[in-house]
């Protein structure tokens, strides 16, 4: 069957891609094919951390994500062994937290709502680029199109095909889920056998006001794990509940490491949990380099497929921004009848997405390299104000340039 433009994944990246698509070039809308393998409402694994940037552009889309059911965090705490800085938000929220499976399945109905169709339970197998159009083989047929946009994520297939010898950066993720458990100091309470030597430890469950907010904990960095651990607060099924995990860059792959699941197991230990009693998910982030390559003739890459923030993993704003500058991309190269696509990478790195990428990935390299105490601390909590400001300059608030 032909199509115009095929979207391979109908995930953040995927469903703005066609939802700017649609904004911008509605000529083109009964032109795309989004190919998803699952159904919606689909699970994805993933803390649902929404910045500012995310809510930004799906406001310009004319979507208002409060209507997914969410948790807002009023405070983002970076902290070192937790003690840090805080970042808030004027009159707002600082991080807006949704389940992936219900803001997903809201996206695509407004997709669908504006006319883009979506093919569920399609798996794409294959892709072969032939000179005048790109095969895409499914589970079910083959597919022909001018364009393919391949929005299938950290482990997709577009980008094995397009470029199966391409070097890979991949962080390594664990997320747990828990109940929220608040209270006063105690002592003792907890046992883990994941690490036996915190039990001694005096434990401080987070009260009422700091259960707001969002923690990001760098500590882990000491031991070779190029990354922090998270602690914020979600719902499920409207319930309210603590949403945990650990993100680790693999920049310190070469050195000695614990397994991931040890900081983890001793940040939930000095809150009062047992990591032991609860269900332990993880998948790994592709992340950004400005070596990444994302496009080939007739073929683009978007989202986690392109590469996500290097320096958090935060990969759903920068999934929705892909999404606008392919968009661009593309309707452009409709206009042109000209699919080379050999801009797309200068056109996303001298973008307002692609500058804070840029940043990401060079805060990643420092803050991750220099794992001396003194020099978290530092960073963390002497150099405070400074770091606040650069974060604002530099990493935070892109969204409106886009
Ligand atoms: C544990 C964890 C926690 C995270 N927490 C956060 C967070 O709090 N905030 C944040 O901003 N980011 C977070 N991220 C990152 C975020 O989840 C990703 O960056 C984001 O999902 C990328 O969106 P995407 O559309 O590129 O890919 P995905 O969301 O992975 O979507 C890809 C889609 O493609 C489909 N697909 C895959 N292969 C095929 C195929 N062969 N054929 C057809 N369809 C296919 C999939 O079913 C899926 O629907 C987290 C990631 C992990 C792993």
């Amino acid at each position: 069957m032909k199509h115009d433009i095929i979207i391979i994944g109908g995930g953040p990246s995927g469903l703005s891609t066609a939802l700017h698509l649609a904004r911008d070039f509605p000529h083109l809308i009964r032109h795309i094919l989004i190919l998803e393998k699952a159904r919606y409402p689909r699970p994805k694994l993933c803390a649902g951390g929404l910045v500012i940037d995310a809510e930004v552009i799906l406001q310009r889309l004319g979507l208002d994500v409060s209507e997914v059911p969410h948790v807002d965090a009023d405070k983002i705490h970076f902290d070192f062994e937790a003690r840090g800085l805080d970042i808030h938000m004027p009159k707002r929220h600082a991080l807006r937290v949704i389940r992936r499976a219900e803001f997903d399945n809201w996206l695509a109905k407004k997709a669908e709502s504006r006319g883009i169709e979506i093919r569920e339970g399609v798996t794409v197998k294959n892709i072969i680029i032939d000179p005048d159009d790109v095969r895409v083989e499914t589970n079910q047929e083959i597919f022909q199109a001018k364009v393919v946009v391949g929005a299938d994520g950290s482990n997709g297939v577009t980008r094995r095909c397009v470029f199966p010898d391409a070097p890979l950066h991949t962080a390594r993720v664990l997320e747990v889920i828990t109940p929220v458990i608040a209270g006063k100091l105690e002592h003792n309470k907890v046992i883990s056998s994941t690490n036996k030597e915190i039990a001694s430890e005096k434990i401080a469950p987070r009260n009422e006001g700091q259960l707001k907010g969002a923690y990001f904990d760098f500590f882990p960095v000491l031991t070779n794990i190029a990354g922090y651990v998270w602690d914020f607060p979600t719902q499920v099924n409207g319930e309210l509940m603590r949403c945990w995990g650990i993100y680790d860059t693999n920049l310190l792959a070469n050195r000695k490491r614990p397994p991931l699941k040890v900081p983890l197991a001793k940040e939930m230990s000095r809150l009062g949990y047992d990591l032991e009693n609860y269900e332990i998910q993880g998948y790994p982030i592709r992340w950004f380099t400005p070596n990444n390559q994302i496009s080939v003739p007739r073929i683009l890459l978007v989202g986690d497929a392109a590469g996500a923030d290097p320096f958090l993993g935060e990969g759903i704003s920068i999934a929705l921004g892909y999404g606008a500058l392919a968009a661009r991309e593309i309707g452009e190269a409709f206009q042109r009848n000209e699919f080379s696509f050999s801009g797309y990478r200068h056109q996303v790195l001298r973008s307002a997405l692609g500058q804070v990428l840029l940043a990401r990935w060079f805060v990643a390299r420092v803050v991750y390299s220099f794992k001396w105490k003194w020099f978290q601390i530092l960073v963390w909590r002497i150099l405070k104000p400074i770091v606040v400001l650069l974060a604002w300059i530099f990493i935070l608030d892109w969204g409106k340039r886009l």
